[in-house]
This record gives C-alpha cells, structure tokens and sequence, in this order.
C-alpha cells in the first residue's frame, strides 16, 4: 500500500488521502484537524457490499474485497508517517467509518486495532455499523473490552423498519438493532450511540420524530448527522429547524443528543462521499 495522492482543503483542517494497493485499486482515507486530535475516517473494504441508498458506495455498488489486517495498517501507518501526526496531536482517533461495513470485515478491523492499541497508546478508535446483529454484538463487545479507548456507533437513520429496509436493503431490523445496543450498554465498558442522518422529507417530519422518539430509550445516546448530499443520490440536507425540533424533542425526553456536521464535503470526503469514484484499477 502506497500513498499516491492527497487532496487537502483550503482551510488546511480535512485532507483525503488515496492509496493503492498492491492489485492496483485505489482506496480513500479521511484526514481531519480538531486541535488537540486528529481523527482519521479509515476505509476498511474495497467498495462496499451493503446498498445505503444515502452513501455513494451503497448507490454505486462498487464492492471488490475485504482489505486486509496488513493494508488497515499500512492505510493507518503511512498517514501517520506522511503527516507526522503522532507528533503534531496529542491523540489521533482512528474511525472504521469510511468505505466498507467493519462487522464484514471483522478479524482484520479487530486485529489491527489490537496492533496500533499496543504500539501507541495515543491512538483510540470508534467504529460505526449499519449490521449490528446481536449475536455479533456479544463478541464484539467481549473483544473490544481490552481495547483501551473505544466507541461504537450503530447506524439507525430511520424512525421504522420499513423506512430503514428503504435506505439500507439488507438492514436488520428494529429487534435486532435494540437487542444490540442494549446488550452493549449492558456488557460494554465503552459507550454506544445511534447515528441518525437528517434526510429531507425522508425521516424529518414531526411524526418520524414522535416514532424515533417511541423507539429510543432513555440512556440512549444519538448522533444527529447533517448530511452531504452525493453525485446521482436522490436525498437532500434537511434545514436546520428540522434539526433544532429533533434536539428540542430528545432534550425535553432528556435523551443524550449531539449534532455532527462533517466536515470535508469541499473535498468529498465528508460522510458517505468517499471513494468508489477513485475506485478504478490503474
Ligand atoms: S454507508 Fe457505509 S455501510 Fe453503507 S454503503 Fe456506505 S460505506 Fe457501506
């Protein structure tokens, strides 16, 4: 794996850094400036086989294979190396949430995490899943006690099964999805959140907010994710007030909310922009 170009924003805070791999295909990683950390946003597959209609990976069906524990770390490693990163930051926070489905990938996304966990211990990670099935919940949960620094994200995007089924085909369903998060809450050292993605006249109006509302519990924790609208995609940015109502609505439920607004859309590599486009054999 090598670094064969970089895009950096014009603010200096985000960058998009392309690598290849030894077979030739070209991979994307997310390099973003927050003071004191840099976040990576790491790509954990070759494309990616699950088809979110929000995400330019999911519309373009682009999958080709798992990256290997060997590329994760090279994907990692060579972004430290060129950026100096571990001398720049205090931490640097390593997010499987670029291109690929980490729970498809597993042994390798784990074992590479064991590996950066014992060679620095200013490297932390999160990792977000749009399959959490239980049973994979458990061991996830078991492994990821002995990593030091740790956050799960579950992908919830939607009020109901039938809206999330819509977005996200090979979706697990509602059951599944809060048999997991209350398994993790349960078991898990670490915290969990929902993500849920503000989609315009998708899962904005006030009823999808009252049945969101009906589906979450009260230590729950939620994302509200703006978001960036993809080339062909057929979803727009919901306004701001829709955002404030939701937040307005968890707070009064006192359900731990937080807004994200990616940043590197200039650059498509903010949330579900990133990749199959520089997805091309070379
Ligand atoms: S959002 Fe994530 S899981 Fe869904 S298609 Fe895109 S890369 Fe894959």
């Amino acid at each position: 794996m090598k670094i064969i170009d970089k895009i950096i924003s014009e603010d200096k805070l985000s960058a998009k850094v392309l690598q290849a791999t030894d077979d030739n295909f070209v991979i994307e990683t997310g390099v973003f400036d927050d003071g004191n950390t840099c976040h990576l946003c790491v790509s954990c597959q070759i494309g990616c086989p699950i088809s979110c209609q929000m995400c330019y990976n999911g519309i373009n069906k682009n999958y080709h294979r798992n990256l290997t524990k060997q590329e994760i770390l090279d994907e990692i490693g060579n972004i430290i190396e060129q950026f100096e990163l571990l001398k720049k930051y205090d931490y640097l926070c390593c997010s499987f949430m670029g291109v690929g489905e980490p729970m498809l990938n597993y042994d390798n996304v784990l074992a590479a995490i064991q590996e950066l966990t014992e060679r620095d211990e200013r490297i932390y990670f999160a990792l977000a899943t749009t399959l959490p099935y239980s049973k994979d919940i458990v061991k996830l949960t078991e492994d990821f006690n002995n990593i030091r620094q740790f956050k799960l994200t579950i992908s919830l995007h939607a009020p109901n099964d039938k809206k999330r089924k819509e977005l996200i085909p090979s979706h697990s369903s509602f059951e599944e999805l809060r048999k997991a998060m209350n398994y993790y809450k349960k078991h898990s050292i670490h915290k969990a959140e929902f993500n849920y993605v503000l989609l315009k006249k998708f899962n904005d109006s006030d009823e999808d907010f009252y049945e969101l509302l009906e589906f979450l519990e009260d230590d729950d924790r939620l994302k509200i994710s703006s978001y960036n609208p993809i080339e062909g995609g057929k979803f727009e940015k919901a306004t701001d007030d829709r955002y404030l109502r939701l937040h307005r609505l968890l707070d009064k439920r006192n359900i731990h909310n937080s807004k994200f607004e990616s940043v590197g859309d200039k650059i498509d590599v903010g949330c579900g922009q990133m990749a199959a486009k520089k997805l091309i054999r070379r």
